[in-house]
């Protein structure tokens, strides 16, 4: 896993600079044949970099695991919301819009 990184980012940076000297080197009037190579080896940098870059990725883990966490949380918080009231007198989990409880019959 650690030696993928640099490599994906080395055939990256490899097609990139492939595609760049045909780029210059090309006619205007000619297109250049490496457009697809530098089109593919710009993902292929990010993506070499992010691997071989641990302090990178933990970073990015890390940003994503707190989004996660946080549309968790608003989820759980809507649920909760919606379902959970309890009778004042048995204790027990009844409906929101309910107007008696279901297990003792006390009015809400
Ligand atoms: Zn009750």
């Amino acid at each position: 896993m650690k030696k993928i990184g640099p490599l994906i980012l080395l055939i990256g940076l490899a097609g990139f600079a492939v595609f760049l000297f045909d780029f210059v080197s090309a006619d205007l009037l000619e297109e250049p044949k490496y457009f697809l190579v530098g089109f593919v080896s710009m993902p292929l940098i990010f993506i070499g970099a992010v691997m071989s870059m641990p302090s990178l990725q933990q970073k990015y883990l890390k940003q994503n695991e707190e989004i996660l966490r946080e549309q968790m949380k608003t989820m759980g918080e809507g649920f909760y919301e919606d379902r959970e009231k309890f009778c004042s007198n048995c204790g027990d989990c009844i409906e929101k819009n309910a107007k008696y409880c279901s297990v003792c019959g006390t009015p809400l």
